[in-house]
């Protein structure tokens, strides 16, 4: 069967064909490809296609598709069995690797996905401090709890629908929207909701409506209105962690979070999530504490397995390396932009990055909302036949793993001039 015939099969089982709303390409048109198998920076399709690909999973696949290391690990670890629902050593292995490398975070809790860790989070954040009400950004994606569907970037931002339905005016309620890299109005709902604020979560490098500059104070900034308001930061690092820095943004930037979340990465092509943080907080939890949070697959071996494998390969080499193959594509895609008059603009930390059709740096939603995204549609479109298969909206980071090797990021820079010339 075609990508074709497997989408029309799909659609009538499941709503769109697809699993998550963004792979079903309605933001940019045409059939998604139905991948088939990947290996290293490539995916192939069911048709016979082979793509250079910067979807990476959204984020997991940092050392490339199908690394040997993490392949012989989970090769290893099915035959000691899959699930336990028990303990096992490699929860509190993973665990120390976590801790070792990310400062601020002294204990975690595993879960199975970034959406438990962040609702997990909150409802720590609201337990500790006693109080209700989250701050979040516009253009800020926290996963799909109900308190987080609010101005969300991404995936419901693509489809125009800032508020789901389903989502209770009581969920709403406690839920404030600040303008990111806008001290002043994080200020101003501080002042409003004074002694209210349980805490402010924020991706620490916003991924989810695409690559976001901002002003070096911000992120202290917001550590100081925490502090200044007893709220409680949180990083919400799913797609940033051991992406941007080895101990994730709060270490690149120097900024001490009291809850991170994460996700992604961490689990290396499996599902997972974790939330942690200071040992006071985290001792809240159950059973420690009366913070109640379970999860019957949470901690899962072949999970557990996935991630650390894809951590330990995570070396400062590989960061090295991640970063000089990502400013390679940051520079060709800025020279194809000025060769082809263009008018874009590309943004990039490590190893995310987004090309944006806008007229200046992209600070904010309503910068990204502002930008061509009929334009975004065709280039998207141009690359895809070109064989360079990027995440199919003009609100997403486009991710660069550790096999995006000289060859691949030539061929993306040549796509991509060949393709701005033709807009
Ligand atoms: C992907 C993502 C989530 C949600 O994670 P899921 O595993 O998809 O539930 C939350 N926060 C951020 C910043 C993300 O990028």
């Amino acid at each position: 069967m075609t990508s074709k015939d497997l989408l029309s099969r799909a659609a009538e089982l499941m709503p769109g064909g697809v699993s998550s709303p963004v792979r079903a390409f309605k933001a940019v048109g045409g059939v998604p490809p139905f991948i088939a198998s990947a290996s290293g920076c490539t995916m192939t399709d069911v048709d016979g296609n082979t793509y250079i690909d910067y979807i990476g999973s959204w984020g997991p696949m940092i050392l490339g598709h199908t690394h040997p290391d993490v392949t012989a690990a989970l090769e290893a670890a099915v035959r000691k069995g899959t699930s336990f629902g028990a303990p096992s050593p490699l929860e509190a292995e993973m665990a120390q690797e976590i801790v070792d490398r990310v400062p601020s975070v002294e204990m975690v809790r595993f879960v199975n996905s970034g959406t438990e860790a962040t609702m997990s989070a909150i409802r720590l954040a609201r337990a500790a401090t006693k109080r209700d009400v989250i701050l979040k950004f516009a253009g800020g994606y926290h996963g799909h709890a109900d308190s987080f569907l609010i101005q969300a970037g991404s995936g419901v931002a693509t489809f125009g629908a800032p508020d789901s339905p389903g989502v209770t005016p009581g969920a709403a309620k406690d839920t404030r929207v600040a303008r990111f890299d806008d001290l002043e109005s994080v200020r101003t709902i501080l002042e409003q909701d004074k002694g209210h604020v349980a805490a402010i979560i924020v991706e620490p490098v916003p991924g989810n409506m695409g690559v976001t500059r901002f002003d070096d104070g911000f992120l202290p900034g917001l550590r100081a209105l925490c502090d200044e308001h007893g709220a409680l930061l949180i990083f919400d690092e799913v797609m940033t962690g051991f992406r941007v820095h080895r101990g994730c943004a709060s270490s690149l930037f120097g900024v001490t979070p009291d809850l991170s979340t994460f996700g992604k990465v961490i689990g290396g092509g499996l599902p997972v999530g974790a939330y942690g943080g200071r040992a006071d907080l985290m001792r809240m939890i159950s059973p420690s504490g009366p913070v109640y949070q379970a999860g019957t697959l949470s901690g899962n071996p072949l999970a557990m397995t996935a991630g650390l494998a894809t951590l330990r390969g995570l070396t400062e080499n590989v960061y090295a390396q991640l970063e000089t193959q990502s400013a390679k594509l940051q520079a060709g895609l800025e020279d194809a932009l000025r060769e082809a008059v263009v008018t874009g603009v590309v943004q990039r930390v490590g190893s995310m990055l987004t090309l944006f059709f806008h007229d200046g740096p992209v600070r904010n939603f309503d910068d990204a909302k502002a930008c061509d995204h009929d334009r975004f549609a065709a280039f998207f479109g141009g690359m895809l036949e070109r064989g360079v298969h990027l995440p199919p909206s003009g609100y997403e980071a486009w991710f660069v793993s550790a096999a995006h090797d000289d060859t691949a990021i030539n061929k993306t820079v040549s796509a991509a001039r060949e393709v701005l010339r033709g807009l």
